[in-house]
């Protein structure tokens, strides 16, 4: 193939395409053995209350302690972990492991814990989801799944009857990274979500950018008058804080509020406490 090249270049490029596929492949297989090696731990961001100025729930974010490389993000293996199918086992670790967590906080707190569009597909969600519940005896009402544009787009029908499912429960549905996919408002109108995140792609260009202004608006308008609470992303500044305040936006997740991290009793202190400290 590609003969105009001459056969250097040819053996360039497959080269380059050897090391990738190689590296995947080497992903996939350290991923098989690091469940049974215990490499994952979850960390926890704090959600606040913007009214109340209370935290009122914790999304559990998945690490991948590598035994060489340390810290793996989530945005590099979860899709090595969904092209491979090892996201099943790996993503119903993450459900019974924070709901085992989120169990032995403070009651009034939840646990937000991502869904990847694969483990919708899979059919089997509903009853994982009632498993993980009764084993760590967390109330449904204090488990929040949080999923995105992605998961309506195939096989509309059958999600939403999973959703429907998952909604009967008592469970609450949010929809994750608001405003990055294509048609982010006709998925309002098939399913009633609890919750939407707007994608901190949008927060990042506040206070100045106009546009982000209009937007976030917009959307925080719209949740009003549909009964839908909103969640802005990846809050790093007063500056941004307050804009998202202005324009009445109830609840806010990001740096400025806390990282995520293993250890949460922190937030468990009376708030003048951790204001001192
Ligand atoms: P996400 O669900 O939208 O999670 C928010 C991401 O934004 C997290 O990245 C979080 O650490 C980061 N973040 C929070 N506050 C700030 C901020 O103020 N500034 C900036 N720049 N970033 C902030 P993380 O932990 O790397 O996760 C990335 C993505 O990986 C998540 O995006 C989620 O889609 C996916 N993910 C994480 N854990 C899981 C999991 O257990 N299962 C599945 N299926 N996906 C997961
Ligand atoms: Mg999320
Ligand atoms: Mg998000
Ligand atoms: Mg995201």
């Amino acid at each position: 193939r590609v003969k105009s090249e001459g056969r250097n270049g040819w053996c360039f490029y497959h080269a380059e395409m050897d090391a990738v596929v190689q590296q995947r492949l080497e992903m996939e297989h350290e991923l098989r053995s690091a469940l049974a090696d215990q490499q994952f731990e979850l960390h926890f961001q704090p959600l606040l209350n913007l009214d109340s100025g209370e935290v009122v729930s914790f999304e559990a974010l998945l690490r991948w302690k590598h035994p060489h490389r340390g810290m793996v993000s989530p945005g590099e293996f979860i899709p090595v972990a969904e092209d491979s199918g090892l996201i099943g086992p790996i993503g119903d670790w993450v459900l019974r492991e924070a709901c085992r967590q989120a169990a032995q906080w403070p009651s009034p707190w939840r646990v937000a814990v991502n869904i990847s569009p694969l483990q919708f597909r899979h059919g089997s969600l509903p009853r994982l989801v009632k498993e993980a519940l009764k084993a760590t005896g967390l109330d449904p009402r204090r488990l929040e799944l949080e999923i995105t544009e992605s998961v309506l787009l195939a096989d509309e029908k059958h999600n939403l009857k999973v959703l429907n499912t998952l909604r009967d429960m008592g469970v609450r549905i949010a929809m994750d990274d608001f405003g990055t996919g294509y048609s982010s408002l006709s998925y309002l109108r098939a399913f009633p979500f609890d919750k939407i995140k707007i994608d901190q792609s949008f927060v990042r260009d506040l206070p100045h950018d106009q546009n982000a202004l209009s937007i976030i608006r917009a959307i925080t308008d719209m949740a009003e008058a549909l009964g839908v609470h909103i969640t802005a992303e990846g809050v790093e500044t007063e500056a941004q804080m307050d804009a998202l305040k202005a324009m009445n936006c109830r609840e806010a997740q990001g740096y400025l509020i806390g990282r995520p991290a293993a250890a949460i009793e922190a937030y468990a202190e009376p708030k003048a406490a951790r204001a001192r400290a």
